[in-house]
């Protein structure tokens, strides 16, 4: 047991420490919370109201400022690492918020990240939860185990079963993680059952760039929309598309949840796709992946095999509004409604926040003819997805996106332009919930539209 005047536990060469150890000790020596990064945060408060946990729970230890005392705590011997601190982790939803508004720069995300392989190694779950996890991250990360459900699946939408079982809220009472992993199942539609892009998209007109494309996982079976027009926009604006068949999960999921070396696996497969394919940068349309894509360095930091490769990888990501933005675009625009389209966009965090990446979703909107901006209250305010969290953590998740479809609602826009698919699939529920049936597209569907001159079907 530690006491308080143990000294910080530091980082040391993993192949000599062993990782079991009692719940009932701190953090074990690979990579603890860094406290450095503790020390940086002067308790000012300011990150409080920001933080979509604290909003929706209402208690200082789920907010930013009670993990990193908690956090601190541990690290000194002063409070256990028990199972009560792990709750309190477990309801922070990674949306880094927080990071935003601290105006002491307190790298949180740095933090968390550190703790949940923590929370991984040292904290055994229950069965149930277990189950749960197993399900997520030996099923969503992986596209051809998602395809081999497609037909069950689909039976059990198209014969309305889906809805028998969500209107007896029996699920619901076995099982709440469940009934919100079940509410939130996208349309399984014919496109869903194989990859539609060739390995090679060529450029229209005069080749600007030479491009990688990242699919995604859940992105590519329920989304392959946004993934063909995200094509044929890149394509429409310059860019020769190389799309790896070898590419895999980006590895988001897993990494979320401190599942270190799934995430290490597949950020490994994902570096090895597209590292001969001569690109000069690598495009990613779903919010979440971006981000994960540009922290290879940090989950790669102790491979000295992959460590420099996942920095330089990293560097080439770009979202691909980021992208679009930079490089500018160069085919032509027309409208895709005859009159005035208001329309609100819908900041995804770890585009927001992950990234700091909000205006430029908005200049490629505020190109396309009748576009009008509408801006929501509370736009950088999470709206409870959160990679699984919402399946996860289904109670907290169900506020947070009531919230936001209100939120969204009130802006009296037509439509709502989401750029994640996570997201996507929380606000369609919720809007749904309410009796809403304001349509949601992905940003760069929209701008597909509009080159090809095609109207939007509201
Ligand atoms: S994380 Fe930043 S904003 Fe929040 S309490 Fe600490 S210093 Fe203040
Ligand atoms: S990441 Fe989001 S949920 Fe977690 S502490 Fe920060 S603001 Fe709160």
């Amino acid at each position: 047991m530690q006491t308080a005047d143990s000294p910080t536990p530091q980082p040391a060469d993993s192949a000599q420490i062993p990782f079991v150890k009692l719940p009932e000790q701190g953090f074990d020596p690979k990579h603890p919370p860094e406290q450095g990064l503790i020390d940086a945060c002067v308790h000012c408060g300011f990150c409080l109201t920001t933080c979509p946990s604290y909003r929706v729970i209402g208690k200082e230890m789920d907010s930013p400022r009670g993990r990193i005392y908690l956090m601190d705590a541990i690290n000194k011997g002063e409070v256990p690492f028990s199972e009560t601190a792990v709750e309190h982790f477990d309801s922070c939803l990674g949306c880094l918020a927080c990071t935003t508004s601290c105006p002491s720069g307190v790298q949180y995300d740095q933090l968390i990240a550190a703790v949940r392989p923590q929370v991984k190694r040292n904290h055994p779950r229950s069965l149930p939860e277990k189950f749960l996890r197993t399900l997520i991250f030996q099923l969503f990360p992986y596209p051809d185990r998602i395809r081999l459900l497609l037909t069950p699946l689909g039976l059990y939408q198209k014969l309305g079963v889906s809805k028998l079982v969500q209107k007896s809220g029996l699920l619901q009472r076995f099982s709440p993680n469940l009934a919100a992993m079940e509410s939130l199942l996208p349309q399984v539609t014919a496109k869903s059952f194989q990859d539609n892009l060739p390995d090679v998209i060529p450029a229209q007109g005069h080749k600007r760039y030479r491009v990688g494309m990242v699919l995604g996982c859940v992105q590519r079976v329920f989304f392959s929309d946004v993934n063909e027009a995200t094509g044929r926009v890149l394509s429409a604006n310059g860019c020769e598309i190389v799309v790896p068949k070898s590419q895999g999960c980006c590895s988001a999921l897993p990494a979320h949840q401190g599942e270190e070396e799934q995430a290490q696996a597949l950020a490994r497969q994902m570096i090895d796709a597209f590292e001969d394919t001569d690109v000069d940068y690598v495009v990613i349309n779903a919010a979440g992946c971006g981000h994960t894509l540009k922290e290879y360095g940090h989950i790669l930091q102790d491979d000295d095999e992959y460590r420099d490769r996942a920095e330089a990888f990293s560097a080439s990501v770009r979202d691909v509004h980021e992208f679009l933005a930079e490089v500018g675009l160069t085919a032509e625009l027309h409208p895709i409604t005859d009159g005035p389209l208001p329309l609100v966009y819908q900041d995804a965090c770890h585009l927001l926040h992950g990234q700091q990446i909000s205006v430029q979703p908005r200049q490629v909107l505020k190109q396309i003819p009748h576009v009008q901006l509408r801006e929501p209250i509370d736009a950088a305010l999470c709206c409870g997805s959160a990679g699984v969290y919402n399946m996860l953590q289904p109670e907290v998740a169900e506020e947070l996106g009531q919230m936001k479809a209100q939120s969204l609602v009130n802006t009296g826009a037509k439509l709502v332009a989401s750029p994640n698919p996570g997201c996507s699939l929380q606000i369609l529920k919720h809007l749904e919930k309410r009796g809403d049936t304001l349509p949601l597209k992905h940003p760069i569907e929209l701008l597909d539209l509009s080159i090809r001159g095609e109207k939007l079907e509201l």
